[in-house]
């Protein structure tokens, strides 16, 4: 594999998202298992990666496992995976663990901080960034940093500081492979052919759980009803994102700087079944696309095994039943959070990170019964236009503007 391959797109054009360490050790027993550490290992993500890691036949072990707050499950992941580490990012969750409560081997270790540090152990292979949030980035820019490889869930760490974490991976032989279901069915069609004939790259989305519902049927929406996605099973935050298309928008902005594709080369197409995960348009007309069944577990081996393939868990596509693929294009009306995506991913700078730290305010208020479903859009648009915007922000711009972004929004609100 080509080990100076690490930007956004397939081996052959030499700009995919590409690991830089030397393959993945693939059959049992040959190599040692590559270290895994799993970030945010209580979340949806996180659980789906410790099934690969089981399934994985000794190719991965979990060297470091990390929650927010759910000790009891943390500590029931750790006496199954035996991790050398387990970190608890909130420190009042950590100060409930009772001595001797961690399995033999085990260590304990407590805080954002205390983990940006452990992610850059020379013992870890692959990171697997899976927290959810602007909370993602202090640990993913870490690893990137240390030029490890990271499999990408945190979509945020790229809405908010795309262009300098992947300037960064340049710089320290770091690589990011993508989880997101749509970035990794575009690195796959991205091997079929050359960067320069790719003519556009079409994100599916599902459209969420109000896809055929009014205007005014959505001004009713209320979060249990969003909570329940027609075909993915997520977290929380993002299950609400899809019923936005807030994640859609993020989507596009991770997009943009992981493949380093301008915006106008980037599409949206609403595919309901979620069976086609997202397409490349080639300039001859060609469409490629990666199909399968909506299981998170498949993108989280390919990342992990990149650039091998091998049977895992993920589920199978039933070629004995009969399936219906539909595709429709997105309604920028009822749906605004698509149409705020593709602009911010046209204007860069700060733009991103003002848009996803206005959305983790506004969703949190609106899971909380405080705020009507539409406002989500509308004030996250808000954000975005009246924000002070930096062309060309460092990391310390970004999190000044994350944070201006939550108290703006949040006096909106009150
Ligand atoms: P989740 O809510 O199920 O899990 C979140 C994890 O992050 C948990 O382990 C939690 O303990 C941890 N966490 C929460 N707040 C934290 C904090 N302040 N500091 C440290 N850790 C914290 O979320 P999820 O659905 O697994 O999503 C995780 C990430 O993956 C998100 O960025 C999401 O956009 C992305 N993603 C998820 C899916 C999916 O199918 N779930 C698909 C694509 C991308
Ligand atoms: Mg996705």
């Amino acid at each position: 594999m080509m080990a100076s391959d690490r930007t956004a797109a397939p081996a052959s054009s030499g700009s995919a998202p590409v690991a830089s360490s030397a393959g993945v050790g693939g059959s049992v027993g040959q190599t040692r298992p590559q270290q895994v550490a799993v970030l945010g290992s209580t979340g949806s993500i996180g659980c789906s990666t410790l099934e690969v890691i089981a399934a994985s036949a000794g190719r991965f072990a979990a060297w470091l496992l990390c929650g927010h707050r759910s000790v009891g499950p943390l500590l029931e992941q750790a006496r199954i995976h035996r991790p050398r580490w387990l970190v608890v990012t909130d420190a009042a969750a950590a100060a409930t663990i009772g001595a001797g409560a961690l399995p033999a081997g085990t260590k304990l270790a407590v805080g954002p901080d205390r983990l940006a540090d452990l992610v850059t152990a020379p013992e870890v292979d692959r990171v697997v960034s899976a927290i959810v949030g602007a909370a993602g980035l202090q640990s993913t820019w870490a690893a990137v940093a240390a030029g490890k490889t990271v499999a990408l869930a945190n979509k945020e760490t790229l809405v908010m500081a795309g262009p300098l974490v992947m300037q960064r991976a340049a710089q320290t032989g770091g690589s990011i492979l993508p989880v997101d279901s749509e970035h990794s069915a575009i690195h796959q069609a991205l091997r079929s052919g050359q960067r320069q004939e790719v003519q556009r790259v079409v994100l599916t989305a599902s459209g969420g759980p109000f896809r055929t519902w009014s205007q005014d049927r959505l001004a009713t929406v209320t979060p249990a009803e969003a909570l329940n996605h027609p075909t993915w099973s997520m977290g929380p935050k993002i299950t609400i994102d899809s019923a936005t298309m807030m994640n859609k928008a993020l989507e596009l902005i991770e997009a943009r700087w992981l493949f380093d594709l301008p915006a106008e080369q980037l599409d949206v197409v609403v595919h309901p079944q979620s069976i086609v995960h997202s397409l490349v348009e080639y300039v001859d007309g060609s469409v490629i696309a990666q199909l399968g069944p909506p299981d998170m577990k498949l993108p989280i081996q390919y990342a992990l095994a990149y650039p091998e393939r091998y049977a895992g868990p993920a589920r199978r596509f039933d070629f004995g039943a009969t399936h219906q693929l539909e595709f429709e294009p997105p309604d920028l009306e009822r749906f605004p959070a698509v149409r705020l995506g593709h602009e911010a991913a046209a204007r860069g700078g700060t733009s991103g990170a003002v848009l996803n730290a206005a959305n983790e305010e506004v969703v949190q208020a609106f899971l909380a019964g405080r705020l009507p479903f539409p406002q989500i859009a509308r004030l996250c648009e808000r954000a975005v236009t009246e924000h002070p915007f930096e062309p060309e922000p460092t990391l310390e711009d970004i999190l000044r503007l994350d944070a201006w972004a939550r108290k703006e929004v949040r006096t909106w609100m009150c």
